[in-house]
């Protein structure tokens, strides 16, 4: 049994540039992972199927789910005969803006890289991951990284300084194609990328703080109150910076003493079902 450790993502930036040819947005956003986790374990089977075992009736355990996409594409390009067993124990929540299916994917790549005995290097499991999903190369990597185009991976960026993530996702589920929809291109919303760049380079974590911005909040946010309820509480009772990450509706906050993570979280928590503490990883 081969087990793998799936972070979720955050967006430190999100920054929408223009509308492309193919009709998708250009993005530009700098993203690090936090350890809030889903953990999968991977076993060989006696029979060629895929099987993906998670316990959430809303996680869809057939080939919609992006884990079970990954074996497929890894079981058709190494031309594996065997089956495999993958089993998600999902903590990351659903429909967030936390990246859950694409870092199961990732993770499906790395864990049966292993189980099979590939040695494949981790840019070829990204040039497969990228088929299935432009996050994908970002979460087989899970380190703090500058992603352009549809979101895939430009470079690295050094880890950011430690700190307490405070996730609050509220009860409602986000589709993204519907808030890229609602993009007004003409309105401006200021996205601080170069400040974030320069926080993470000189290690500043009031710097980092500042700059957490994203260009589709405003829309999110507008759209369901609860999002800007979130944030501005969490600012309230402490948290130095706080944001929206992806499309939402997650919200998180930072902080540097534990203390402080407990008091914010403390005062999201009547508000809202699902929140978490964790720590930046990156
Ligand atoms: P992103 O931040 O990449 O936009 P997200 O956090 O908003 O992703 P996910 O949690 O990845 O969203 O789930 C989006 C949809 O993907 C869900 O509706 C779910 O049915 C489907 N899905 C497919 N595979 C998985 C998986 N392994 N875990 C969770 N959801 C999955």
């Amino acid at each position: 049994m081969i087990y793998e450790t799936a972070p979720a993502k955050i967006n430190l930036t999100l920054d929408t540039l223009f509308k492309r040819d193919d009709g998708f947005h250009e993005v530009e956003m700098i993203m690090t992972t936090i350890d809030l986790n889903d953990r999968l374990s991977f076993e060989l089977r006696k029979d060629k199927k895929i099987v993906v075992d998670v316990e959430q009736s809303y996680v869809p355990s057939d080939n919609k789910n992006l884990a079970y996409k990954a074996a497929e594409l890894m079981k058709e390009t190494y031309n594996l005969k065997q089956g495999v067993t993958i089993t998600i124990d999902k903590d990351i929540p659903v429909s967030a803006g936390l990246a859950g299916g694409s870092t199961d994917a990732a993770a499906t790549l790395r864990g049966m890289n292993r189980l099979y005995k590939l040695n494949r290097p981790l840019e070829e499991l990204c040039e497969l991951g990228i088929q299935i999903g432009t996050d994908i190369p970002f979460c087989i990597y899970g380190r703090t990284a500058f992603c352009r185009g549809k979101g895939e991976l430009i470079g690295f960026m050094n880890k950011p300084p430690s700190a307490w993530v405070i996730v609050a996702k509220p009860d409602l589920g986000i589709s993204s194609p519907d808030i890229f929809k609602r993009l007004d291109l003409t309105q401006v919303h200021e996205v601080y990328t170069e400040t974030c760049k320069e926080a993470l380079d000189t290690g500043n974590y009031e710097l980092l703080c500042n700059s957490l911005s994203n260009r589709l909040e405003p829309i999110s946010g507008e759209m369901y109150s609860d999002i800007y309820k979130i944030k501005e509480n969490m600012l309230k009772n402490g948290a130095d910076g706080a944001v929206m990450s992806g499309s939402g509706p997650t919200v998180y906050g930072l902080t540097q003493k534990e203390r402080q993570a407990r008091h914010v979280y403390n005062a999201v928590n009547g508000c809202c079902n699902e929140v978490y503490i964790a720590r930046l990883l990156g």
